[in-house]
Order: C-alpha cells, then sequence, then structure tokens
C-alpha cells in the first residue's frame, strides 16, 4: 500500500523531546509511529549549546549530542522519521491526515509537538542584518565572533545562558535588558555576574540595527530615561522569548490568546485522537525534562485512546470521543 493511503497508528508532529519521548513511547509499545521531523530536527534543543539541568546528565552535554542519542532511541524502538515539514491538517474525519510538502500521512492518533519559534525584535535593520550579524542562535553564530564584542538582548535564561557561551569567542558581551533585574533564574545570574566579559547595559531597549553589509552599532533608548544612544558592536544576539508554532492548528484545535493549544490533564486537545505536548502547548515551563514529561504522557495517554494500555494505568477514563470527534476541554476533564 502506498505511504499516503495506509493508516498508521500514530503520526507525532515535530522531533524535539516531546515528540520524540511521545514517539519513544508509542514505537516501543508496538504502534505503528511516524514522526514528521520539520524544519530542524531535535527541534530548538539542536540550537542549544550547554545542557547542564537534565537529569542524568551531570557532564557536558550539547544540544546536538542529545537530539543524535533522542534519534538513535527512538529508530531503535521502531519509530519512523519522515524528514518533512507538516503544511496542513484535517482532523474533522477519522482517520486524520497530515499534509506535508511530500505527501500525507493518515493516522488514528496525532500528537502535536510543533514546539516554539525564537521572537524578534521588529525593529529596523533586524530583518536586512539577520545573517549579518544579527542572530537568534549563539550555538551556531557565536564562533564568528572569535574576538569581537558582541551585545546580547534579553534578560531569561535564554540571554543569560546564551551570553555566557558567547564569552568563548566574544572579547566583550553586553547584555542589554529592559529593566534593572534579570528574569534568570539565580545561578546563571551569579555566573555571568562573575564573568570579567560581560556587562550589563540595565533599563536599554534597541531601537534599531545598522551595517554596511555587517552590523556595527545598535540605537538604544533608555526605558528610564528615554534616553537615546549608540553601541558599537559587531554582533546583537536575541534571545527575548518565543511564541509556539500553531498557526496550521488554527480554528482546527482549541489556544488561548498567545496561540498555546490548550490541552487538558492528559495532553487531549478538544479534538479526539489528538494530543498535544512540549512548548506549542506549555507557555509556562518549557525544559526539555518538563517537555519528555509532557511527550510521554502524551504516549500513555494515546495508547489508552488506542486500547493498548487499560486507561487505569493512567488513571481517568478517556472522554467518549470517537476517532476524528471533537470533544470540548470541559468535557474531557468531566
Ligand atoms: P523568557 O523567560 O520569556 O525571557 C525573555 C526575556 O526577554 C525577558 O527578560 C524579557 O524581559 C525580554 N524581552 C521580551 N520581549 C522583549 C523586547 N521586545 N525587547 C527587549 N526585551 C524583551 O524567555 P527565555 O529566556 O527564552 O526562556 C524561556 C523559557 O525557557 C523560560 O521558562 C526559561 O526558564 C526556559 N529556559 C531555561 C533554561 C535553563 O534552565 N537552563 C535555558 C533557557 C531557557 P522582561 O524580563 O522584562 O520580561
Amino acid at each position: 500500500m502506498s505511504e499516503d493511503k495506509k493508516v498508521h497508528d500514530v503520526v507525532v508532529i515535530g522531533s524535539g523531546p516531546s515528540g520524540m519521548c511521545a514517539a519513544l513511547y508509542t514505537a516501543r509499545a508496538g504502534l505503528d509511529t511516524k514522526v514528521v521531523v520539520g524544519p530542524q530536527l531535535g527541534g530548538q534543543v539542536a540550537i542549544t549549546w550547554e545542557i547542564d539541568n537534565y537529569l542524568g546528565f551531570a557532564d557536558e552535554l550539547t544540544g546536538p549530542e542529545l537530539v543524535e542519542r533522542m534519534h538513535k532511541h527512538v529508530e531503535k524502538f521502531g519509530a519512523q522519521l519522515v524528514y518533512d515539514e507538516v503544511t496542513s491538517v484535517d482532523f474533522a474525519s477519522s482517520p486524520h491526515t497530515v499534509k506535508m510538502y511530500g505527501g500525507e500521512l493518515k493516522a488514528r492518533v496525532v500528537i502535536v509537538s510543533a514546539g516554539a519559534t525564537a521572537r524578534v525584535l521588529g525593529v529596523p535593520g533586524e530583518k536586512e542584518l539577520t545573517g549579518r550579524g544579527v542572530s537568534y542562535c549563539a550555538t551556531c553564530d557565536g564562533a564568528f565572533f572569535k574576538g569581537q564584542e558582541v551585545v546580547v538582548v534579553g534578560g531569561g535564561d535564554s540571554a543569560i545562558e546564551e551570553a555566557l557561551f558567547l564569552t568563548r569567542f566574544a572579547s566583550r558581551v553586553r547584555v542589554l535588558h529592559r529593566r534593572d533585574e534579570l528574569r534568570a533564574g539565580q545561578q546563571l545570574k551569579e555566573r555571568a555576574m562573575a564573568n570579567d566579559k560581560i556587562d550589563f547595559v540595565w533599563n536599554t531597549v534597541v531601537e534599531s540595527i545598522s551595517g554596511n553589509g555587517k552590523v556595527n552599532s545598535v540605537t538604544t533608548r533608555r526605558t528610564d530615561t528615554e534616553e537615546i544612544g549608540t553601541l558599537e558592536t559587531d554582533g546583537v544576539f536575541i534571545f527575548i522569548g518565543h511564541y509556539p508554532n500553531s498557526s496550521i492548528f488554527k480554528g482546527v484545535l482549541d489556544m488561548d490568546e498567545h496561540g498555546y493549544v490548550i490541552i487538558d490533564d492528559h495532553m487531549r486537545t478538544n479534538v479526539g485522537g489528538v494530543y498535544a505536548c512540549g512548548e506549542i502547548a506549555d507557555p509556562n515551563w518549557r525544559q526539555i525534562a518538563t517537555s519528555v514529561g509532557q511527550g510521554c504522557m502524551a504516549a500513555m495517554a494515546a495508547e489508552e485512546y488506542l486500547g493498548v494500555i487499560e486507561h487505569s494505568t493512567v488513571g481517568e477514563a478517556a472522554p467518549d470521543a470517537g476517532e476524528g470527534q471533537v470533544v470540548g476541554i470541559e468535557a474531557a476533564r468531566s
């Protein structure tokens, strides 16, 4: 039977920690599992340099290393990776259909784990100079800034973690934050404060980025005094948060006002047989560990839905929704 006609047990959309963990569990339970990889195998982990808060990996673990381990692990249990991107979905009928650039997949269960994408500042010069000094990935681009000065925008864990990473290459890293207090956790804060190469520029935002084919300065504005200034720099690394990759599910899956897919405590969406996990459904925790946990829960709930495991294994019974049938979150919770 052609791939387009075959009905798979499970299609996982996305290959970050949540999707890969879901695929590991469903494949290991003997379910025919396909993973649509998306734009980047491993998702955001692939562009993370150092991971030191994932249990069991006390020694240095890089993002690409973890991606390779996840990849090997899911394939060992028979999940098949499809190197394509999802363009649209049809969840109105059963089986569900997932359309990609290169064809479509049909499945009894779909696990949506399409992750999140870095936010842009939206200031003049940013778009034009992306890849020419403006970057959203220190792991990818840090090495281009050996001995040079860079600016990091943001005050969260990502900004501080990546600022620390950039000190491996850059001679000076200035962190521009719009407030006078970091959002980042204490341990990262302390490491950054103790690093001689890192300076903080408080109460400051970027108004524009300038350069002639390559970044040479940023125009700044103080948020307390409105004073405008200029900082000369070779690079601008922007880490100001993320948004969920949920646009293709608009009108199909229920979402909150920020576009995060709404799930219940069994990772169920409003559509029977469709689960969501990881950063597409998580505006709060966004850790590798929490994504992995959510992927595991989505897989177990899906296994229950497909009758592979008894519902007593995961507690509350699944809602009485047929495949493809739309159920309300409230109904799912009741
Ligand atoms: P985040 O926590 O949302 O932080 C975004 C930062 O960017 C904040 O400091 C915010 O300022 C600033 N910001 C937002 N919009 C801005 C704008 N337009 N102009 C200037 N600054 C702006 O995002 P994140 O750092 O990517 O972290 C996301 C999640 O992943 C968090 O839960 C974090 O704990 C987690 N994470 C964890 C680790 C780790 O544990 N090692 C590493 C990376 C990420 P305000 O502070 O003023 O809001």
